[in-house]
């Protein structure tokens, strides 16, 4: 026969003629017995393949189509190709009939070139090319994979993509999107590794529908964001934190507080706030220098964090000025805590590098919610009421507001 003839048992050649022999340009048949045909097919057309080799039933025919391949030796051919069910050797089988169409028409060369193209795209491209069939089994990766991940491609093909997500919640995520918009745009999420390491990455996907409109797989790119992720934290740090303590600026602290106030007055819970202001720091300065004043700041948020717990918030309002936000503390609890504060800060003296020694003092003036308070600005207002009562009776100590 003149036309290439193979048998397709489970997606696996069981039987070919010496034309289709001649096409792949194997040695002989047995070199090609046992091996999936998808091994063969492009793979941009290989989702139309599997979706014609997976028919269910009796008697059912392929109408003509053309395929692109890759023959043994790695040559491009263009095939006719023609398929429909059998029974072979007591089994459910595919008879496949291909004819070489490759030069018999002036797009010939186009398809070469095109081929050639996609080929060192599909090689050299830094994002990763993946296809996860109907089951979500990886079906094909580029070889970007072992740069993102550390995998060759054939270490991933055939796993389920879902072992390469560290949270279960994100490959949800991603199938409830894609499910519901037939595509996912810079979709963000983690893989892990090959060594272990947890990698941000942004997928651009669409689902895959074979012949008669079911779902058949996903395709997309998978985009290594790691980089661009550490970034954007690390100007999120830049943006919130006080470069000299390390704890919240002010911008950070009062939007946090907000939230916190919002939620108060939502359930009418417990909490305080604390207006803190070093003693006479001016002094300080003008005695040992500003650096050591920048030194006694860092040594009093140190201090000050000691005390509190991980639900407190702390911040730098400005200067020597700090904030401290309890939540659901009670009355006595919250007085304890700023007591502690207070000796805490008495009670660890500061050396200059010039051997002098000398300790800090904080006046603390405490503000708690009541129910009528309608923003945070009024907590503030109250606690630095405080504050200033408690610098006017002589500093170093702590002031409930009236
Ligand atoms: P008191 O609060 O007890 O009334 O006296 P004080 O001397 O602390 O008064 P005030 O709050 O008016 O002065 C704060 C001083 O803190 C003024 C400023 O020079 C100093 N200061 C503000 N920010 C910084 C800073 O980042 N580093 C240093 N070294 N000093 C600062
Ligand atoms: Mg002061
Ligand atoms: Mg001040």
């Amino acid at each position: 026969m003149p036309v290439a003839v193979a048998i397709v048992v489970n997606d696996k050649l069981a039987k070919l003629n010496l034309a289709a022999v001649h096409l792949l340009e194997a040695n002989d048949e047995q070199m090609l017995l046992g091996r999936p045909v998808n091994d063969f097919v492009h793979p941009l057309d290989q989702p139309r393949s599997q979706g014609r080799l997976k028919k269910q039933g009796e008697n059912w025919e392929n109408a003509t189509s053309k395929f692109r391949i890759t023959t043994c030796k790695g040559n491009f051919r263009m095939l006719l190709v023609m398929s429909r069910a059998i029974h072979y050797e007591g089994r459910d089988a595919v008879m496949i009939s291909g004819m070489d169409m490759t030069g018999q028409n002036e797009m010939d060369e186009q398809m070469r070139q095109s081929e050639f193209n996609f080929r060192r795209l599909f090689e050299n491209m830094q994002d990763v090319y993946y296809r996860t069939d109907v089951k979500g089994i990886v079906q094909k990766v580029s070889p970007a994979v072992y740069k993102v991940l550390g995998y060759e491609p054939g270490e991933v093909e055939g796993k389920a993509a879902e072992a390469f997500y560290p949270q279960a919640s994100d490959r949800d995520a991603f199938k409830k999107e894609i499910m519901m918009n037939g595509m996912v745009n810079d979709f963000p999420g983690q893989m892990v590794h090959k060594d272990g390491r947890v990698i941000d990455i942004s997928i651009n996907s669409q689902a895959l529908f074979d012949d008669e409109g079911h779902f058949a797989g996903v395709e997309g790119i998978c985009r290594d964001v790691t980089q661009r992720k550490m970034l954007e934290r690390e100007l999120q740090r830049l943006a919130t934190t006080d470069s000299l303590t390390g704890i919240a600026n002010r911008r950070a602290f009062l939007e946090h507080a907000e939230h916190i106030f919002k939620s108060c007055q939502r359930y009418q819970t417990e909490m305080t706030l604390m207006m803190l202001d070093l003693d006479f720091f001016k002094a300080i300065n003008d005695k040992y220098g500003h650096q050591c004043g920048d030194a006694a700041l860092i040594h009093f948020a140190e201090t000050v964090k000691v005390e509190l717990r991980e639900s407190d918030l702390f911040g730098r309002l400005g200067g020597e000025e700090f904030c401290v936000l309890l939540q659901q503390a009670s009355r006595p609890e919250a007085m304890l805590v700023a007591e502690r504060i207070r000796a805490h800060i008495q009670a660890m003296p500061l050396n200059t590098p010039t051997g002098e020694s000398f300790s800090l003092t904080v006046s603390i003036g405490i503000a708690t919610y009541r129910a009528g308070d309608d923003r945070l600005g009024r907590l503030l207002e109250r606690s630095d009421k405080a504050l200033y009562q408690a610098k006017s009776h002589g500093r170093n100590q702590v002031t409930w507001e009236v």
